[in-house]
């Protein structure tokens, strides 16, 4: 049955708001898709609430962008220069907060994109977190260990101004692991002389979290697993297809392994492997060394296991075909994007039933619109890779307490704010005329709470 998409498809008063953002930020393509997805989903919430009106116009406008030059020297003892950014998206419900993205794409159109999602993930938790998301687009793949470091030295020289525990708390995000933080936090802590929880995502001997490495992967097959519980089914023995091979997609295959389901495809940008007798723990755990040690390729796993393809990606990271494999659930965890029209109606003829996003926006529109008319239950990132986020959250708080939770504590409260965020979405859509379309109800459900505070403080 198909899922109910829009009561009105974007209104006149919001297709204005949406002309003004384009017509202003006109080459942000990427923050223009995150808008255009939001302010769908609104219409209603507006009729009901126009006093909300001028809080949609004011969060489409971050509170502040600062961008920065990075200077670092290679090992060769050349200079190099890159770009940084903070976008300070809405602090509105707490501080900001939002990973650091390191990847040559990296421009003010992708980060305003993801800051503006964040602001709906970061309330959906229910945590007291404002929204914001940076980086830059240096490229650590290939670079050495000094390398990294010089440049997250660097990065920090000019970043540490604008960010506090109280203010701004970034983490990690695509080129951004434990390594990168923890240089980044080293350099924080030598500025500003205090040692405060600054970053999250540190390592456990310094203030970090148990369970945040795994959290956004495991968070996402709670969300997913919640999802499949509506129609009666489960992940044991379910076939997974699952893109990326970083940090998130190794934590939600393996969640789905203790799930017992079976996962047959990853991926990095150079291409994908097909297992079809199933990446099993020992599999995993040798491409978590790999791509975590030996900072490897993902091609190598074909060289490496018995009865696998691998398959070059095209330039674009749609288009590559992984997702022509058949399925039962397909969680995209490279990139944005990633799944496309075509591809989606791929998934639906090998009869896949749930489609959850661990990466941020890997579905375009269309591959949305494709899932929803066929009735596949679908997980919009800001709900399902909350995990992420949430346990950052969570962080914070062990670092405010001075005081550090053990591993099932920390991921027991994952899993419950994982079943309050399905719950949330899910009764929101409901309410609002669209059951089943978790888009729908996960950008209400954020909305709601971040337009009750803007309202409550000012619309300042
Ligand atoms: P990692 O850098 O650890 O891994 C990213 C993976 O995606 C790698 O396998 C990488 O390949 C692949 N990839 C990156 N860019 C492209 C591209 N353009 N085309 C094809 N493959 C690509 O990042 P994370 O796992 O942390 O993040 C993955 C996604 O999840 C991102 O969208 C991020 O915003 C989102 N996310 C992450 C959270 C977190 O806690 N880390 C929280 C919530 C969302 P290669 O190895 O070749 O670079």
């Amino acid at each position: 049955m198909a899922v109910q998409t829009l009561v009105n498809p974007m209104d006149d008063t919001m297709k204005s708001v949406y002309e003004d953002v384009m017509t202003r930020d006109p080459n942000q393509p990427e923050f223009h898709q995150a808008v255009e997805e939001v302010l769908d989903s609104l219409s209603p919430v507006i009729k009901e609430h126009p006093e909300y009106l001028p809080v949609v116009k004011a969060m489409v406008e971050a509170e502040r962008i600062i961008q920065f030059r990075v200077p670092w020297y290679d090992d060769a003892g050349n200079l190099q220069v890159n770009r940084g950014f903070r976008i300070q998206m809405n602090s509105a419900i707490g501080p900001y907060k939002g990973g650091l993205r390191f990847h040559p794409s990296v421009n003010q159109s992708i980060l305003k994109f993801l800051a503006f999602e964040q602001v709906f993930k970061n309330s959906l938790t229910g945590l007291p977190m404002g929204g914001g998301k940076g980086g830059s687009d240096f490229n650590p793949k290939g670079k050495t260990d000094a390398e990294v470091m010089r440049f997250c030295q660097s990065f920090m020289m000019e970043l540490w101004r604008h960010i506090g525990h109280n203010l701004d708390v970034p983490a990690g995000d695509i080129g951004v692991g434990g390594r990168e933080i923890g240089y980044m936090f080293g350099m924080y802590k030598k500025l500003a002389n205090e040692f405060t929880g600054i970053l999250t995502g540190k390592g456990p001997s310094y203030g970090g979290s148990l369970i945040r490495p795994e959290a956004t992967g495991y968070g996402l097959v709670y969300f997913a697993k919640e999802m499949l519980a509506t129609k009666d089914k489960s992940f044991e023995g379910t076939l997974c297809s699952i893109s990326g091979s970083g940090n998130v997609a190794q934590f939600a295959a393996e969640k789905v392994l203790d799930l017992g389901g079976k996962v047959v495809t990853m991926s990095d940008s150079s291409g994908w492997i097909h297992d079809p007798s199933g990446i099993d723990r020992e599999k995993l755990n040798w491409i978590m060394d790999l791509k975590n040690n030996r900072r490897g390729r993902i091609s190598e796993y074909a060289e490496k296991f018995d009865g696998v393809v691998f398959t070059k990606s095209e330039p674009e990271p749609a288009s590559n075909g992984i997702w022509g494999v058949d399925v039962d659930v397909a969680l995209p965890c490279a990139t944005q994007n990633e799944i496309n029209g075509q591809e989606a109606e791929m998934l639906v003829s090998n009869n896949v039933i749930a489609v959850a996003e661990g990466a941020n926006m890997p579905c375009t529109p269309e591959a949305v619109e494709v899932f929803h008319n066929n009735g596949i239950l679908f997980g919009p990132g800001k709900a399902s890779n909350a995990g992420g986020v949430a346990t950052s959250g969570l962080e914070m708080s062990q670092n405010s307490l001075r005081l550090s939770w053990t591993r099932e504590e920390v991921d027991e409260r994952l899993h419950s704010i994982m079943v309050n965020i399905h719950q949330n979405a899910f009764e929101t859509a409901a309410k609002y005329g669209m059951p089943g379309n978790y888009v729908a109800g996960a950008n209400i459900a954020g909305f709601l709470k971040v337009a009750e505070a803007m309202t409550a403080q000012g619309l300042i």
